[in-house]
């Protein structure tokens, strides 16, 4: 299973990669990375094995945050009580809205171990697809919470980090033509 020790630092080239696509059908080896990292996610929402093993909590990762550099993410995450719960190999937005949106209480990232203020734009909603751990084709629509969260996630496995959002001279300037989203 993984714990912070298999995180990389935030300063590690890796996560400046483009990662690669992975060869489907995946290997078993992709598959069990891929497993592992929705269980990293799970694992760190549950308040008693998180604090067992000091795990920092997430909603979402992407394999280059564990050191390697494939395209794979998992999403775990509750919006008004509906469950978004997705394990994705190559991931891709399809498609997306004119209208952005941002997190009224910013982002954060398991691989940043340190507040970083300000709105991060994102689209309000997209189309995401993928394959999933039994190599199903996945499409999603995806809006609020999860829309960002699927964003943020495939913007590691192209090398870009939320801060790289940010406007650097006026962090919480309100994005144009954007909706606040409230966590
Ligand atoms: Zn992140």
């Amino acid at each position: 299973m993984l714990t912070m020790d298999d995180f990389v630092n935030e300063d590690d080239p890796i996560l400046r990669q483009v990662a690669v696509e992975v060869p489907l059908p995946a290997s078993n080896e992709d598959k069990q990375l891929l497993a592992s990292l929705m269980e990293y996610v799970q694992n760190s929402q549950k308040p008693d094995i998180a604090a067992l093993y000091g795990l920092r909590t997430g909603i979402g990762l992407a394999a280059p945050q564990v050191n390697v550099s494939k395209r794979m993410i998992a999403v775990h995450l509750k919006e008004k009580d509906q469950l978004y719960s997705y394990a994705l190999f190559n991931p891709k937005l399809v498609s997306h809205s004119v209208e952005k949106a941002y997190l009224t209480s910013g982002e954060g990232c398991l691989s940043v171990n340190r507040p970083v203020s300000g709105y991060v734009p994102r689209y309000a909603r997209i189309t995401v697809a993928g394959t999933d751990l039994e190599g199903k084709p996945v499409q999603l629509r995806l809006k609020g919470i999860a829309a960002i969260c699927f964003q943020h996630e495939i913007d590691h496995l192209n090398g870009i980090m939320f801060y790289d959002h940010i406007n650097p001279e006026d962090p919480y300037a309100i994005p144009e033509n954007s909706i606040a989203v409230e966590r």
